[in-house]
């Protein structure tokens, strides 16, 4: 067993390193944002955008593809070092819909045509992508998914809602999953994936405010949107293997871990240069530390079988679930740190860490639901994990 990176991984580690340290913005750095707060910066899209084209620029985001698509074919360990360093330097950039999920799945089951299309323009950071599979009704159960396309010459037409889509209100394309088959049982073979550009006529974004009053997601209508047939992934009525493929890769998509550990880094600085520290703190501080490791490598075994081309699938459940809840008791833990003054928000003048504790906090509650909720993953985990049989 080896847990050390190599020579040549340490290095690409201290060049992002570098570069981050100039690049980042300031305010950025200063508010110590972690990925899942920056939405609340006024200028985050742009941010995130002009990040995205110099991480592009670099050749950092497609690193660990094939040479063929633009890659170098190096390890994903690669990605992760790259993670992990956008995250210790609060930094944006990382579109983790197209570079995280779609690129993988178009490898995986994209024509050549579709490939050659899409992915240079997620390895250049230019192209920004959301992903519709949930629905007002379904999310858990993508089986049940009602949005329909009917075909029509060439073309399939696209009507119904869909909701909760990450980055809809300025993504570029759209990873989409609907009806094309309400006859079949079981409902499963009756979906479709589809490449929507999100120009299309027809489509209409409105804002969803999330809890911590920040505009992430969105509802996404489709009236009548024309696609044609070759952007479909992976044939047609055989869109929920694409989806299975896609999840494995979702669910360790985000260094969640690595925000967490980062986080709890800057409270326990807060803490000590605040007098906030007792016995008790310290106490709960190292157990949320310990905790952060073993975040760190689950996740890195979910890596490591990457690299070695085994597709992870309770390992992923089990990284995303321990790593995301992990994230959601450091929110918690920053709370009960600075007690009544963790309530207060950006407007006042005693306002702790620029007002990121309640935001964080509020935020975490949707950490057990994105990318497949935790009761999810813990049945996969039980399943596949532990041989257990299915019982709903
Ligand atoms: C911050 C955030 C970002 C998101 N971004 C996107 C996005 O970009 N694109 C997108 O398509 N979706 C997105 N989602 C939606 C997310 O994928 C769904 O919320 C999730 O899949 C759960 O679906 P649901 O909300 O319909 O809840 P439901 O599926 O209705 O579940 C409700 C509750 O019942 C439990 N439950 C459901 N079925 C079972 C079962 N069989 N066994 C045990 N318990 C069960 C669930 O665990 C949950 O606690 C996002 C959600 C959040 C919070």
């Amino acid at each position: 067993m080896d847990f050390t990176f190599t020579p040549e991984e340490e290095a690409f580690r201290k060049e992002v390193a570098a570069f981050l340290e100039k690049e980042v913005p300031q305010e950025y750095r200063e508010k110590r944002l972690t990925f899942f707060d920056m939405s609340a910066q006024h200028d985050w899209i742009q941010v995130h955008r002009a990040m995205a084209e110099k991480l592009g620029a670099k050749g950092w985001l497609s690193r660990h593809w094939p040479r063929e698509y633009g890659g170098q074919d190096a390890s994903p360990f690669y990605r992760l070092i790259l993670r992990e360093e956008l995250s210790r330097y609060h930094s944006p950039g990382y579109d983790s819909i197209g570079a995280g999920i779609v690129a993988p799945a178009l490898l995986l089951k994209g024509s050549e045509e579709q490939k050659k299309q899409h992915l240079p323009g997620i390895a250049s950071g230019k192209v920004i992508w959301c992903e519709t599979l949930s629905e007002p009704g379904h999310g858990s159960d993508l089986a049940s998914i009602e949005v329909f396309a009917r075909e029509d010459a060439d073309c399939f037409t696209i009507n119904g809602q869909k909701i909760w889509t990450t980055n809809g209100h300025f993504a570029d394309w759209n990873a989409l999953v609907v009806r094309t088959d309400r006859e079949v049982t079981p409902k499963y073979r009756g979906l479709t994936f589809f490449l929507v550009d999100m120009k299309t006529p027809g489509i209409t974004v409105n804002p969803v405010i999330n809890i911590a009053g920040h505009h992430e997601f969105n509802e996404v209508f489709f009236d009548d949107v024309r696609v044609p047939k070759e952007n479909i992934v992976g044939g047609l009525n055989k869109g929920f293997y694409v989806v299975m493929s896609l999840l494995d890769y979702e669910r360790t998509s985000d260094t969640a871990y690595a925000v967490a550990g980062t986080y709890l880094e800057d409270l326990a600085e807060y803490a000590r240069d605040n007098n906030l520290l007792n016995p008790i703190m310290v106490n709960r501080l190292a157990q949320l530390r310990a905790d952060c490791e073993v975040a760190r490598l689950l996740h890195y075994r979910v890596t490591w079988m990457q690299s070695r081309g085994t597709v992870p699938n309770y390992e992923s459940a089990m990284s995303k679930m321990y790593g995301f809840e992990l994230l959601q008791r450091v929110s918690e833990f920053g709370m009960e740190l600075l007690g009544q003054y963790s309530q207060l928000t950006g407007e006042s003048a005693r306002v702790p860490m620029y007002g990121r504790i309640p935001s964080c906090y509020l935020r975490s509650f949707g950490h057990s639901l994105e990318q497949g909720t935790s009761e999810i993953d813990r049945d996969v985990i039980a399943q596949r994990g532990l041989g257990l049989p299915r019982l709903r």
